[in-house]
């Protein structure tokens, strides 16, 4: 098997080709700013294809999870309960607000631990945040469960979530606040850009503030009163037209991108998983999987860094992921780790990323495998 000399890099961004119309179009609207008519069409799109009625574009999945933060008026000695093992913009929205992040463990997914994040509730507790790793989620109804009998908010960090879904939901749509990225590093991508997704209806009228500089501008422009002023703190965080635009155009490939991961995701399925040495993803029967990323968990640090070695030599990028924000110098400052660390630190040195993007074909994911078999069994 041979890959010609072709360069597999872990991720290459989608592009549909249609990204330039959609941007013409908004250009000649003459409405460059948030809430023009591309915004709206992809707030349409998420109500009809994702049942998400009541969604906010943003600059990033980042804002969206500092939004949430300040929706929820997180403040100085308030606890927000998040797995260790995330990205740091998860920690950051809530330590940005004085918050005390308690960091607890993942399950053998990489998702948060609903044993520790039992343990780990006190008084304190204003807010869980799970982080849907890959696309897949933790229990999410015995969470909400646990969560609504101590009055406390559900955030999703759904940031690698879009089209995944739990039992019959969309990830993002299930806790009071869900929110979502469309980095470029994402499935469906403009760039920089994430939603807020808001399913607790009794924060809205916060948020349409929140977004509009702490104004009620919203009612002036429905034209209810002559002028509108500052009414409580706020921010600017929707994104332009030209942003709106381009991400309407991939929007609209959902179903190609959907169908062409999870098809790799097979292939890859069924030629590593004939191979002892290393473990597969595994996806939970409650999930709707959307193919964002393909790991495998490696017997030891050690044996990752060869085979990492091994592919890169064969043209072909993977990757590690995160380093466990509870040993991170800033986790150590804002945040503490509660309970016992069994999967956290022993996975983040295990996991190995395998490329997935539209652009890669079914033979290039053959070659990938068949190379990750001859490390290990020889030619
Ligand atoms: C990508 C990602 C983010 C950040 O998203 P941005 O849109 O780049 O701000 C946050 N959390 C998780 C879990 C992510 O994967």
């Amino acid at each position: 098997m041979c890959n010609e000399g072709k360069q597999m890099k872990y991720n290459i961004p989608f592009k549909t080709g249609q990204e330039i119309n959609y941007i013409s179009e908004a250009i000649s609207k003459n409405n460059f700013q948030a809430n023009g008519p591309f915004t709206k069409r992809v707030k349409a799109f998420f109500e009809t294809r994702f049942q998400m009625g009541h969604v906010y574009l943003m600059h990033s999945c980042t804002t969206a999870l500092e939004m949430a933060a300040i929706l929820i008026n997180a403040k100085a000695g308030d606890e927000v309960i998040m797995p260790a093992y995330t990205y740091v913009s998860t920690a950051n929205a809530f330590a940005l607000r004085g918050c005390k992040i308690v960091f607890v463990d993942v399950d053998s997914n990489f998702n948060i631990d609903l044993d520790a994040v039992e343990h780990a509730i006190t008084n304190k507790t204003i807010a869980i945040v799970p982080v849907h790793y890959c696309g897949l989620s933790c229990d999410m109804d015995r969470l909400m469960d646990l969560a609504n009998s101590h009055g406390i908010y559900v955030i999703e960090d759904a940031a690698q979530c879009i089209d995944a879904k739990y039992k019959d939901n969309f990830l993002g749509s299930i806790g009071h606040i869900g929110c979502i990225s469309f980095h470029e590093t994402k499935n469906i991508q403009c760039g920089e850009g994430g939603a807020l997704i808001i399913n607790d209806h009794s924060l809205l009228e916060y948020t349409d503030q929140l977004v509009d500089k702490g104004t009620n501008r919203k009612a002036f422009l429905k034209g209810q009163i002559q002028c509108y002023t500052w009414q409580t703190l706020g921010s600017s965080p929707l994104i332009s037209e030209i942003s709106a635009a381009f991400l309407l155009s991939q929007l609209e490939s959902i179903d190609h991108v959907t169908q062409h991961r999870l098809a790799l995701h097979n292939i890859y399925l069924s030629i590593l998983g004939s191979i002892e040495e290393v473990i597969c993803m595994d996806v939970p029967d409650y999930n709707t999987f959307n193919g964002h990323f393909f790991y495998i968990l490696c017997q030891s640090a050690m044996g990752r860094t060869d085979l990492m070695n091994y592919l890169h030599d064969h043209q072909i990028q993977s990757l590690s992921h995160y380093e466990p924000l509870h040993q991170s110098v800033a986790g150590h400052n804002y945040g503490s780790f509660r309970g016992d660390d069994i999967n956290t630190t022993k996975g983040a040195h295990r996991i190995l990323r395998l490329p997935i993007y539209c652009q890669l074909t079914a033979n290039d994911v053959t070659y990938i495998c068949n190379t990750i078999k001859e490390f290990y069994h020889g030619k």
